[in-house]
C-alpha cells in the first residue's frame, strides 16, 4: 500500500492530475465542476521567509519540478526597489546573520541584491543604561594583528531582500505568483473519483480562485492564517513595548573608520536603544519603548527627535526620563544636560544631525511561539512561526533557518518519493527547528525582562555577569557564534 502510494505520489510529482472531465461527466459531478487548482507546494505570504521559500525549492535540483504557487495580499511587484536614490533608506531594515548570508548564497539569491545598499559591521558595542557595564562583541580584538576582523552581520533593507528574492524568481521562472490577493479561508477539499483531496488544504482567494495544496506553507506573518487553518495555538505575551524605527544621517562622514563599522545598543530600563550602521553617513534607528513614549517620540518636531535620539545613549536615565515627560523643548534641554554628561564619546555613536522624512514609525512587540510548526499537509515558518523582540535581530534569521530546514526536508521527502504532505515527511523541519528557535525565543525573553529591572541586586548581578561575559572570551565566542548561526 505504501509502495503504491510511492509509485502514485513519484508519476504525480512532475505535473499534479488535473481533473480534465469530458461534459458529460462535468454535469454528473457537481463537487469536480468547482474543483480547485491544485499544486504542490502553496506557499501563503511573499515576506522574506516565504520569497526564500519558494526559490530555495526552485533553486534546488531535487525540488524544481514541483508545482508552487506563492500567494500575497500586498502587490509584490509594487513593493520593489527600483532605481532608490543613495541617500534614502527605507525604515525596514534587519541585521543578516553570516549563516543566514551564506544560505542566500547557496541558493544563489545573494548575487542580486544591491550590495552597495548593504552594510556589514565588525563590532557590536552593548552597555547597561544604569551602570555603564559594556560589552565588545567583536570575533579577534586586537590580539592577532594579522587577523582581518570578520563580519558580525549585515545591515539590509528588507525591501533589498525581498527585491532580490523577487528578480531571481523570475530568472527561475515557472511559479505561479498570485498576487495581490488574499486568503479568504482554508477548508479541507473534497473526495472526487479522480482524487481524494479529504486531506489537502483548499485555499479560497479574494479574486475567487481556489487553490488545493499538496503542502501548504505558512509564511503569512505573525497573525498567520495558515496556522489558524491548521488549529495550532501560538503561545507567547505583548511586551507593552513599542519598537520605534527611523533612517537616521549622522554628523560627518559617519562610521568612523574605513572597513570597520560598529553596531551601538544601550539597554534602558523601558528597552534597549540600538544604532546600527548603514552605508556613508547613515544609519537605522530600533528604539524600544513603553507605547506612551513612542507615541510622544513620533508627534514632537524633528529637531527635538534628534535630540532625544541623541540623548538615548549619552544622557542618564533621569536625564532621559525628564525629556521623556515634556512635550516639547527636548532640543534645549539636551544641548545644556549634555555638557554635564559623564558619557564617553569615543564609545558612542557619532551624532545624529538628521531624520529622513515620514520614516519614523513603530511596530507593537511581542513574543509568540507555535506549538508545533507542522501538522497534515502544513508547515509554518518565519513569524507564522514565531514572533521574537528585536532586540538581538534574530527574527528574519530564524526565518531564513527554518527555510533552509524545511527545504531541505522537502527535498528528503521527494527523494525518497515519500508524500510532502505527510506529518511524517515533515516531522524532519520541526525537529531541527523548533528547539532551536525556542531556546533563542528564552534567552532573548530572559535578556528583555532583565535589563527591564531599573534598580536593586538584579542590576549589579546582570553588571557582574556582562562584566565577566566581557573577560571570559570563549564565553563571548560562544554567544557570538550562536547569534550569527554559526
Ligand atoms: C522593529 C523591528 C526590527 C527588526 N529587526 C530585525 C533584525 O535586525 N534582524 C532580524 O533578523 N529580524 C528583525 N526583525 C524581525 C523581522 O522583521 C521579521 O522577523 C521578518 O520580517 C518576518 O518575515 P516573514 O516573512 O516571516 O513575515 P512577514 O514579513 O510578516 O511576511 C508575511 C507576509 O504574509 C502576507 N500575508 C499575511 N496574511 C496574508 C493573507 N491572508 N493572504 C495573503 N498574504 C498574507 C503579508 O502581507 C506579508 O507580506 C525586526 C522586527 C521589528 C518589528
Amino acid at each position: 500500500m505504501q509502495y503504491r502510494a510511492t509509485l502514485w505520489l513519484r508519476d504525480s510529482i512532475r505535473t499534479i492530475p488535473k481533473l480534465q472531465l469530458r461534459p458529460t461527466q462535468r454535469c454528473r459531478y457537481a463537487t469536480a465542476i468547482d474543483s480547485p487548482e491544485l499544486f504542490d507546494v502553496v506557499c501563503v505570504g511573499g515576506g522574506p521567509a516565504g520569497l526564500s521559500l519558494v526559490v530555495g525549492l526552485r533553486a534546488s535540483k531535487t525540488t524544481s519540478n514541483l508545482k508552487i504557487a506563492l500567494i500575497e495580499s500586498l502587490d509584490l511587484d509594487k513593493g520593489r526597489m527600483r532605481n532608490p536614490s543613495p541617500d534614502v533608506y527605507s525604515n525596514r531594515c534587519s541585521s543578516l546573520t553570516p549563516a543566514s548570508v551564506r544560505y542566500l548564497q547557496e541558493i544563489g539569491a545573494w548575487s542580486h541584491i544591491d550590495i552597495s545598499r548593504v552594510q556589514p559591521y565588525q563590532e557590536m558595542q552593548v552597555w547597561d543604561g544604569i551602570t555603564g557595564s559594556r560589552i565588545a562583541f567583536d570575533w579577534e580584538v586586537n590580539t592577532r594583528r594579522d587577523v582581518q576582523p570578520s563580519t558580525i552581520a549585515y545591515m539590509i533593507e528588507n525591501q533589498n531582500l525581498t527585491t532580490a528574492l523577487q528578480t531571481y524568481l523570475e530568472k527561475l521562472g515557472d511559479i505561479t505568483v498570485i498576487s495581490p490577493v488574499r486568503v479568504d479561508s482554508i477548508d479541507l477539499g473534497n473526495s472526487t473519483p479522480e482524487l481524494d483531496l479529504r486531506s489537502w488544504p483548499i485555499i479560497s482567494l479574494s479574486n475567487g480562485r481556489r487553490i488545493g495544496a499538496r503542502l501548504l506553507i505558512g509564511a503569512d506573518g505573525a497573525n498567520s492564517p495558515v496556522r489558524t487553518f491548521a488549529g495550532t495555538t501560538s503561545r507567547g505575551w505583548d511586551y507593552n513595548r513599542h519598537g520605534i524605527v527611523a533612517t537616521l544621517k549622522l554628523s560627518g562622514s559617519g562610521w568612523g573608520g574605513e572597513g570597520y563599522k560598529i553596531a551601538y545598543q544601550r539597554f534602558l530600563p523601558t528597552g534597549p536603544v540600538a544604532m546600527l550602521p548603514l552605508p556613508g553617513n547613515m544609519a537605522t534607528l530600533v528604539w524600544s519603548t513603553v507605547p506612551e513614549r513612542a507615541a510622544r517620540l513620533k508627534s514632537i518636531s524633528k529637531c527635538d527627535f534628534l535630540a532625544m535620539v541623541n540623548a538615548a545613549f549619552r544622557l542618564s536615565p533621569v536625564d532621559l526620563e525628564y525629556m521623556h515627560s515634556v512635550s516639547s523643548g527636548q532640543q534645549e534641554e539636551f544641548e545644556w544636560r549634555v555638557k554635564h554628561s559623564a558619557a564617553d564619546s569615543t564609545k558612542v555613536p557619532m551624532e545624529v544631525v538628521d531624520v529622513q522624512d515620514g520614516s519614523i514609525a513603530s511596530f507593537p512587540l511581542k513574543m509568540r511561539h507555535a506549538d508545533t510548526y507542522t501538522g497534515e499537509r502544513v508547515a509554518l515558518v518565519g513569524d507564522a512561526a514565531h514572533t521574537i523582540h528585536p532586540l538581538a535581530g534574530q527574527g528574519l534569521n530564524q526565518g531564513q533557518g527554518d527555510v533552509a530546514a524545511l527545504v531541505s526536508t522537502i527535498q528528503a521527502a521527494v527523494e525518497t518519493g515519500a508524500d510532502i504532505g505527510s506529518t511524517l515527511s515533515l516531522e524532519a523541519y520541526n525537529a531541527k527547528r523548533y528547539a532551536e528557535n525556542n531556546a533563542m525565543l528564552g534567552v532573548v525573553d530572559k535578556l528583555h525582562k532583565l535589563y527591564a529591572v531599573g534598580s536593586g541586586p538584579i542590576v549589579g548581578l546582570r553588571s557582574l555577569g556582562l562584566k565577566a561575559v566581557n573577560e571570559i572570551r570563549p564565553l563571548k565566542k560562544f554567544f557570538m557564534k550562536k547569534a550569527a548561526g554559526v
